[in-house]
């Protein structure tokens, strides 16, 4: 279940290789790598040094809209992808939220999410799983990672945060109390969706963007512009 650092090029990213092996090109970049949201002399060389035809990147809402990609499809909005072609790349922009990927090997499905506190609460991870098995895909095929985010050692939240989650069946352990303080871990949450869907096979890339300075961009930290790249391409 081990995740390593992987440097391509201009690019390093955190990966799992056993599931690369499987068929799933995938990375979290680090800060050190360019900036991949536009296609640019940057966006290309992402493209050639990943073999790649074209990539996708949405205006992110922290709702819970997935879209399909399957004919070539170019979806402006929305907090999640589901690949089905080969040579294109998915992305999800995070500072501190959780990107999520999915993949089935069997059907050669892969999904990517962005859940942060909002999208874990309307359980957008519970809802992509949906969509692939709606794909055929079966939830004991179906393996996850969840990438580097803020951790709950860093991830204090307010009362109104802890309500929310409980109203919408969340068990009390995603949260870590201390004194007064509130915790919220969104590895936690994502697991809890995961499991209760029938998905035990989990990568936790367990690296806090807040509390690992240097390696990534966070939006608590004070990176209010800069976001961290994944994406995933079937291979
Ligand atoms: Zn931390």
């Amino acid at each position: 279940m081990g995740y390593k650092l992987k440097h391509i090029g201009r690019w390093s990213y955190f990966y799992v290789p056993e599931i690369e092996k499987k068929g799933l090109q995938h990375g979290f970049f680090t800060i050190s790598s360019p900036d991949t949201t536009r296609l640019n002399d940057d966006g290309k060389e992402f493209l050639k040094t990943f073999f790649l035809k074209d990539f996708i990147t949405l205006h992110q809402e922290h709702g819970d809209t997935i879209h399909i990609i399957r004919y070539g499809e170019r979806p402006k909005k929305g907090d999640g992808l589901i690949l089905t072609q080969k040579q294109i790349a998915c992305i999800i922009k995070t500072a501190d939220c959780l990107p999520v990927i999915l993949y089935d090997p069997t059907e050669s499905i892969a999904s990517i999410i962005h859940a942060g506190w909002r999208g874990t609460a309307k359980k957008i991870t519970e809802k992509a799983v949906h969509i692939m098995k709606d794909l055929e895909c079966k939830t004991s095929n179906i393996e996850a990672i969840l990438g580097p985010s803020v951790n709950s050692c860093c991830y204090n939240v307010g009362k109104e945060v802890y309500s929310i989650f409980m109203e919408n069946g969340f068990s009390e352990h995603i949260f870590k109390k201390e004194n007064d303080a509130l915790f919220l871990s969104l590895r936690e949450a994502n697991k809890e969706i995961l499991k209760k869907e029938g998905v035990f096979k989990i990568h936790d890339v367990q690296i806090c963007t807040f509390c690992t300075d240097g390696l990534f961009y966070s939006y608590r930290r004070g990176d209010r512009n800069k976001r961290q790249i994944n994406f995933i391409s079937l291979l």
